[in-house]
C-alpha cells in the first residue's frame, strides 16, 4: 500500500504529490488527462503581487515562483508579462483605473502549461508515480485500514490502495462530494465560461486588466480583457454564460453590436478555452477521516494557482505529520481557515464582496456610466485581489454618498445594499 494518493495533476496535486515525497513517502498521482501541459479550461493566468495575499508575498523571479512567507519555490522558466493597469469601464467608457503611483505590476500573466510543465518534472524528478490518462472513479475510506480508490485508463479498471487520499480535482469537486465532505455545503449554481485568445483587436491597451460593464456589453456579468502569452498582439477574452445561454453568442454580441465592436471588427480567434465552475461555499473542514480535500475543490470558486500551490505544499506536509502521529490534518485546516479571505466566518458575507459585488446586477447602464464618472480621473489603490478590488471600488464610490443622494435619489435607494456592506465592515470608507 502507498503512503499517499493524490487525484488531480493541477497546481494544487502537483504540489501535494512533490511535497509528500520529498519527505519520503511513496505517492501516486493520478490525472485524467494525457496531457496536462495543454490548458483546455479557462483560466486567466495571472499572479496576483498584492503584499499579503492568500497570507503570502509571492516574487516571481531567478525562474522561480517564490513564497516569501511559506518558505518555499516552485520552478518556473516561462513568459511572464507584467500587468500594470487595472481598468473598469462604463457603457459609456467611463475609465475607473487601479494602479500604482510607480506603476509597478500589480499581476504578472504566465503561461500555465509551462508552470504545470515545470511542477511534472519536479514530481518525476522526485519520485511520483505519475499516472496520466487515468480518471479516479471513486471510493471508499476504510478508517484504519487506509483508503481505496477505482480509477480507469485506456486498459480498463483498477483499485488503488493507499494510507491518506488528497483529492485536487479542481472546482468542480465530484469526489469530495462522493467522499462526503460536501454534506451540508451551500450551492449556489454552476456559470459558464469561455475565453477567446484573439489577434488582430485594435485601441485596446496591453498589461493590463479590463472589465467591460453594461448590458451594452453583457445582460448579467461582466466582460473581462486581459494579456495572452500566445503572441504579441494577442490578447484574451473571457465571457461569461449560463444553462443554454453559451458564451459564444454574448461573445458574438460582443463582436457585432457592442461598443467594442470597432476594436474587434478584425479580431481572429486562435484559441479558446471554456468550462462550467460548480459555485459552492467553501468547507470549514477541509478533511474527514484519511481524506484531504484541496485548491479549488474545497475552497469558494478559486483560490487560483499560487493559492493551489499553497494548498499543495501544506497538504503534502500534513500527510507526512499523519503518518508520524501528528494532527496534520488539523494543522492544515488552521492555515486553510487563516489563508484566504473566503474562509471567513460570515462567508455568506463575504461573497458579496468578490468580483463585481453587483455593479452589473445593480445598476442599469447610465447608473453603472453615472457612478464610474464620479471616480474617473484618478488612480486609486492597485491590489488585484478579486475582493479587495470590488472593496476598494464601492468605498470610493461610498464617499460621493452626499452627491448621489442629491443627484440621483433613486440610485442612493439602489445601493442599500452596499452601504448595508459598509455597515457589516465589509467595505470601509474614508481610507
Ligand atoms: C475564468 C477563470 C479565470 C481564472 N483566472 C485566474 C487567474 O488569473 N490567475 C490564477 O492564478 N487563477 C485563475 N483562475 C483559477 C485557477 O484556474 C484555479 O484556481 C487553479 O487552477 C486551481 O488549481 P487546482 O489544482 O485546485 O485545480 P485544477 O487546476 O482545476 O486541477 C484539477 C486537476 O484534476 C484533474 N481531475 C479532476 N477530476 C479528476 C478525476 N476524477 N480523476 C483524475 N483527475 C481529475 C483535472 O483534469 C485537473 O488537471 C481562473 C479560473 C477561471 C475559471
Amino acid at each position: 500500500m502507498k503512503d499517499l494518493l493524490v487525484i488531480g495533476a493541477g497546481p494544487a496535486g502537483l504540489m501535494a504529490a512533490y511535497t509528500a515525497a520529498k519527505n519520503g513517502l511513496s505517492v501516486i498521482l493520478v490525472e485524467m488527462k494525457k496531457d496536462i501541459t495543454n490548458i483546455t479550461r479557462a483560466c486567466s493566468a495571472q499572479f496576483v503581487l498584492d503584499d499579503g495575499y492568500e497570507g503570502e508575498k509571492l516574487e516571481v523571479r531567478d525562474g522561480k515562483l517564490i513564497f516569501t512567507r511559506n518558505g518555499f519555490d516552485v520552478p518556473y522558466a516561462g513568459e511572464i508579462i507584467p500587468i500594470i493597469h487595472n481598468y473598469m469601464i462604463s457603457p459609456k467608457g467611463h475609465r475607473v483605473v487601479f494602479e500604482y503611483e510607480d506603476l509597478r505590476p500589480t499581476a504578472l500573466k504566465f503561461d500555465k502549461g509551462e508552470l504545470l510543465r515545470g511542477m511534472l518534472d519536479m514530481c518525476m524528478g522526485a519520485g511520483v508515480d505519475v499516472r496520466l490518462n487515468t480518471m479516479a472513479l471513486n471510493g471508499e475510506d476504510k478508517g484504519g485500514s487506509g483508503v481505496t480508490v477505482k480509477v480507469r485508463n485506456a486498459d480498463g479498471e483498477y483499485e488503488i490502495a493507499s494510507k491518506k487520499l488528497v483529492i485536487a480535482e479542481g472546482v468542480n469537486c465530484k469526489l469530495t462530494e462522493r467522499f462526503g465532505l460536501n454534506e451540508g455545503r451551500a450551492y449556489f449554481g454552476r456559470p459558464l465560461i469561455c475565453n477567446y485568445t484573439v489577434t488582430g483587436t485594435t485601441g485596446i491597451p496591453h498589461n493590463s486588466w479590463i472589465q467591460y460593464y453594461g448590458d451594452v456589453y453583457h445582460p448579467f456579468t461582466e466582460i473581462m480583457v486581459g494579456e495572452s502569452t500566445e503572441c504579441e498582439d494577442a490578447l484574451e477574452i473571457t465571457v461569461g454564460g449560463i444553462n443554454d445561454m453559451k458564451p459564444d453568442m454574448f461573445y458574438e454580441k460582443l463582436v457585432n453590436d457592442s461598443p467594442l465592436s470597432e476594436n474587434l471588427k478584425d479580431a481572429r480567434i486562435i484559441k479558446k478555452t471554456g468550462c462550467s465552475v460548480k459555485s459552492y461555499l467553501s468547507l470549514e473542514t477541509p478533511y474527514k477521516g484519511n481524506v484531504l480535500s484541496i485548491g479549488d475543490g474545497a475552497g469558494h470558486i478559486e483560490v487560483i494557482n499560487q493559492g493551489a500551490i499553497m494548498c499543495g505544499y501544506h497538504a503534502g506536509n500534513a500527510v507526512f505529520g499523519e503518518l508520524n502521529g501528528e494532527r496534520g490534518f488539523e494543522a492544515y485546516t488552521e492555515w486553510w481557515n487563516g489563508a484566504f479571505v473566503f474562509n471567513c466566518e460570515d462567508k455568506v458575507g463575504q461573497l458579496k464582496t468578490y468580483g463585481a459585488i453587483n455593479i452589473k446586477q445593480a445598476l442599469a447602464d447610465d447608473e453603472i456610466d453615472y457612478v464610474f464618472a464620479l471616480l474617473e480621473g484618478k488612480s486609486y489603490c492597485g491590489h488585484f485581489d478579486q475582493y479587495e478590488v470590488p472593496r476598494n471600488f464601492w468605498s470610493e464610490v461610498l464617499k460621493h454618498s452626499e452627491r448621489i443622494e442629491n443627484e440621483r435619489p433613486e440610485l442612493y435607494d439602489k445601493l442599500a445594499g452596499i452601504r448595508e456592506l459598509q455597515r457589516t465592515g465589509f467595505i470601509k470608507v474614508g481610507r
